[in-house]
């Protein structure tokens, strides 16, 4: 898939080849404007890059500039059919629109608000959903990608009629198989950034594994800009599973890539209870290494050469590689100080090399 066009949210890029932008969605009441700045700091604080906030009337709309004032990240209001509420969330200062310009009604109003967040610079995501299509394309075409395809054209053509360009695009459906089929059709035909993931997709049991095959397998074939999981469930949470997501695929930059083995009847040393003190002392480095930890030498000495750092279990002791060549033969007793000890020595030395 070619790349696609870049557009700014709140001085984020997306879109282009850009980092790829973790969003939620607040869950509180937008008029509780407490309770929504709570929310919003747990979710900035959890590493969210966007958060989208409902806006479902007039009295949610004056709730913004106080929300906007303690946000701490780039805030998207989420609009339906009301032009107005679309005004006054431009107005209040959002720095993106999520709205269906299909679903604004006339034409004057259309004009309105497209004219408004030109002016502010904000750019307006489309966004499809397979339960409420139109429903002279549901009657000819049924809720298939194709007709999701069809449906975001004709907002795009209406903002394109007004020489709007700054434009994303969500098409969602609550299965995997249709999301990425709409995603993969669209991407075929635009250019436009796609904000991605599974609507509705449930809890963090199954709904998890959907968004995270569904928004996988997109990203895998180079679609998708933005991504949002969405569970049933706190935001923060949804926020974990993006940045989860994106690190699994080493697209996050910045985080160490952390190899264990699962352990099995060869293991020579208990390396086991030592991984998790090990992965939460190298995420603390905050640096793009790569870290393998090995149960014994069917593996070890492998994932070793591939490795920046790797400690491979032998018996009665631990081998510690950097780049593949051993550095050290340690004991149990010493072996987390010690291993930290060269990981914080390869860090640095990344550092200077660096400067
Ligand atoms: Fe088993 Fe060794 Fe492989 Fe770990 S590295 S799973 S202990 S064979």
């Amino acid at each position: 898939m070619g790349s696609t066009r870049t557009i700014r949210l709140g001085g984020i890029p997306i879109g282009g080849g850009n980092p790829i932008s973790v969003q939620t969605m607040t869950k509180t009441d937008t008029r509780d404007v407490d309770a929504t700045v709570g929310q919003l700091v747990r979710i900035a604080g959890a590493g969210c890059d966007i958060v989208r906030v409902a806006v479902p009337d007039e009295e949610a709309a004056a709730a913004l500039p106080a929300i906007l004032a303690e946000a701490g990240l780039p805030v998207v209001a989420d609009i339906h059919f009301d032009y107005r509420l679309a005004l006054a969330s431009l107005k209040a200062g959002v720095h993106g629109l999520r709205i269906n310009p299909g679903n604004i009604g006339s034409e004057d109003r259309i004009r309105e608000v497209v004219a408004a967040a030109k002016d502010a610079n904000v750019p307006i995501r489309i966004g499809v959903n397979a339960g409420s299509l139109e429903k002279d394309l549901l009657e000819r075409m049924g809720a298939t990608p194709a007709a999701m395809v069809e449906s975001a054209a004709r907002h795009i053509g209406i903002l394109e009629r007004l020489g709007f360009s700054a434009i994303k695009v969500s098409l969602k459906a609550s299965d995997v198989k249709r999301t990425v089929a709409a995603c993969r059709l669209f991407a075929e035909r635009f250019d436009y950034p796609q904000h991605i993931g599974i609507t509705e997709a449930g809890t963090a049991g199954i709904g998890l594994v959907k968004s995270e095959i569904g928004i996988g397998a997109l990203l895998l074939s180079g679609i998708g800009d933005t991504i949002r999981v969405s569970m049933t469930g706190d935001p923060v949470d949804e926020v974990n599973a993006g940045r989860r997501i994106l690190r699994a695929l080493d697209l996050l930059p910045d985080v160490p890539r952390f190899i264990s083995c699962p352990t099995c009847g060869r293991l020579a040393f208990d390396i086991a209870k030592y991984v998790p003190v090990i992965e939460a002392e190298v995420e603390k480095l905050g640096a793009p290494i790569t870290v393998a930890v090995m149960g014994c030498a069917v593996n070890g000495p492998g994932e070793a050469r591939e490795a920046d750092l790797a400690l491979c279990g032998g018996p009665g002791y631990a081998a510690i590689y950097r780049r593949g060549e051993l550095v050290a033969k340690v004991r149990e007793a010493e072996l987390v100080d010690r291993f930290l000890e060269i990981a914080r020595d390869l860090v640095r030395s990344l550092g200077e090399r660096e400067d």
